[in-house]
C-alpha cells in the first residue's frame, strides 16, 4: 500500500520569485495537508547530503550551489498516495516537458531551478521527513481531529 507522506521542498528560485503563496494554494488545492514546515536556508553539508545520489554528475556542484543560494520551504506533505500524486501535480524534472499546469510548468525557470522537490519512493519519503523534522515538529492530520 503506498504510503501518506511525501517531502517537498520550495526551492531558492520559487522563494526569491515570491511564489511561496502560490505553490502552497496549488498543493492545498490538491488536498495535501502541510504536516510539517520550515522555513530555513541548508547548509552546504545538507545539501550536499541531500542530494548525495546525484554526486559525482556534471550538475552536481551547481545543484549545491543553487540550493545553498538562498533560503527554501520544506515540508511534509499528507495524502493517500502521497508521492505519486505530488510528483503528478509537480510535473517532469525538466520543466519543457512538465505538464501544462504543472507546479514546475508554471513557476521552474530551468532544469536546474525547477521551483520544488518531491520525494520519488516511499523510501526516499521517509528518509527526507526523518532528515529535516523531528517527530515533535509534525502535525500529522489525525492529531488535530
Ligand atoms: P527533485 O529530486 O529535485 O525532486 P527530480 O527527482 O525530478 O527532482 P532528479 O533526477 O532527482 O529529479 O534531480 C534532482 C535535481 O537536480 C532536479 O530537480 C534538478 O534541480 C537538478 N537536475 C537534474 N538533472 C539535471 C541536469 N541534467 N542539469 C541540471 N540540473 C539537473
Ligand atoms: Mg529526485
Amino acid at each position: 500500500m503506498p504510503g501518506r507522506f511525501t517531502f517537498t521542498m520550495i526551492k531558492p528560485g520559487a522563494v526569491r520569485n515570491e511564489f511561496i503563496g502560490p505553490i502552497l494554494a496549488m498543493i492545498n488545492e490538491k488536498k495535501f495537508h502541510i504536516a510539517a514546515m520550515k522555513y530555513i536556508w541548508l547548509t552546504q553539508k545538507e545539501a550536499r547530503e541531500f542530494y548525495s545520489v546525484h554526486k559525482g554528475k556534471p550538475f552536481y556542484e551547481s545543484l549545491v550551489e543553487f540550493m545553498t543560494s538562498g533560503p527554501v520551504v520544506a515540508a511534509i506533505l499528507e495524502k493517500e498516495n502521497a508521492v505519486e500524486d505530488y510528483r503528478k501535480l509537480i510535473g517532469a524534472t525538466n520543466p519543457i516537458e512538465a505538464e501544462e499546469g504543472t507546479i514546475r510548468r508554471l513557476f521552474a525557470e530551468s532544469l536546474e531551478k525547477n521551483a520544488v522537490h518531491g520525494s520519488d519512493s516511499d523510501e526516499n519519503a521517509i528518509n527526507e521527513c526523518n532528515f529535516f523534522f523531528s517527530k515533535y515538529e509534525r502535525f500529522p492530520m489525525e492529531d488535530l481531529k
